[in-house]
């Protein structure tokens, strides 16, 4: 009960393990459909994908799949001399075989797809279908991850009669998806994307307490001490899909973190109060934006930082980017926090 209380205080402090130093890029890419004829703001176009998919050949970008890098992570094995990519696909658009598995099986490069499972269920020429995921499975290129069974706003709260019930529903939602996945399928593995990558601390216990790794789309790089709990992902779709502006993207450097706390303000006129301790050693001047990109007061003592929007934060989804320049040429380093205000 106690640690069920700590997961629902919002100043709860991660104690992270201090491990390697500064300089480590592993980033995860997100995609939902390839092609042409799909909602564009989740969709990136062949060329688009293709050009992604050369940029990091290019770059010398080692391709693993997200099990590996989490592996690695877990293992404190990102070294700073990596530069390694996943590629990652939410939901189970029928574009993921008919158009981004051609393209991936000649490049011989692994993948994961989040499936969502109640759609899965009915027939439906939108979706892949369990064959298609049976037959990409057998090449070894193909993992699968659990993106929940109904796909809900998992965040959300309203209509339950309390925090218990909410929690028994939310642990339904992944165990069913689980149950589901591992009848039909032969690679799934503990991951769990958050539908629509929003997720709370609360959250993040439901998924850990049931041994996942808990997946979002905060932007940012991972290193050895990035929260298991809420891996960041870049989407690469949409507005997104720019290569210019992806490039930054792809070579950023995960923040050399120790820890991290978020408290709320005591009020509604300041956003929450991010607090990061870096590790030991690293003298770089950190400055945090609000996701709409306006410099917000950030206040750093050697090693911490700590950063507040000191006016009303609009309701819905936010986020606060911290980035500081790195000794490498035009890399930063780039950790984000996002949060649901209600
Ligand atoms: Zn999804």
């Amino acid at each position: 009960m106690m640690t069920v209380k700590r997961a629902l205080c919002l100043s709860l402090f991660l104690l992270m393990t201090v491990v390697g130093s500064s300089a480590i890029s592993a980033v995860i890419l997100q995609y939902h459909h390839i092609g042409e004829d799909t909602p564009r703001v989740t969709t990136a176009s062949v060329p688009e994908f293709t050009a992604h998919l050369d940029w990091l050949a290019e770059n010398d970008f080692e391709v693993i799949a997200l099990d590996e890098l989490i592996a690695r992570r877990k293992n404190n094995q990102l070294s700073t001399a990596d530069t390694i990519a996943s590629i990652s696909f939410d939901d189970t658009s029928k574009t993921i075989c008919t158009e981004a598995w051609p393209i991936l099986y000649q490049r011989r490069l692994p993948f994961i797809i989040f499936v969502n499972t109640e759609i899965m269920e009915v027939a439906n020429n939108t979706q892949c279908s369990w064959q298609e995921l049976q037959q990409m499975e057998k090449t070894g290129l193909l993992t699968v991850g659990n993106h929940s069974h109904t796909h809900r706003h998992m965040t959300d709260r309203s209509g339950f009669n309390s925090y218990q019930q909410w929690l028994k529903v939310m642990r339904e939602e992944v165990v069913i998806a689980e149950n589901i996945l591992r009848e039909k399928l032969s690679s799934v593995k503990k991951i769990f994307a958050y539908p629509y990558g929003e997720s709370n601390e609360r959250l993040q216990y439901v998924i850990e307490q049931l041994g996942y790794v808990g997946i979002g789309q905060q932007s940012g790089a991972i290193g050895n001490t990035t929260d298991l709990t809420n891996f960041p992902r870049f989407p690469l779709s949409g507005r997104y899909a720019d290569l210019e502006k992806l490039e930054d993207k792809l070579l950023s450097l995960a923040m050399p973190l120790r820890a991290q706390n978020v408290e709320a303000s005591n009020n509604d006129e300041q956003g929450p109060i991010l607090t990061l301790m870096l590790e030991d050693g690293f003298d770089k001047q950190v400055q945090c934006y609000l996701g709409t990109g306006e410099a917000i007061d950030t206040q750093q003592n050697k090693r911490q930082v700590i950063a507040s929007y000191p006016h009303k934060i609009q309701a819905g989804r936010n986020r606060y980017n911290c980035t500081a320049a790195s000794d490498l040429a035009g890399r930063f380093y780039w950790y984000s926090y996002q949060w649901i205000q209600q």
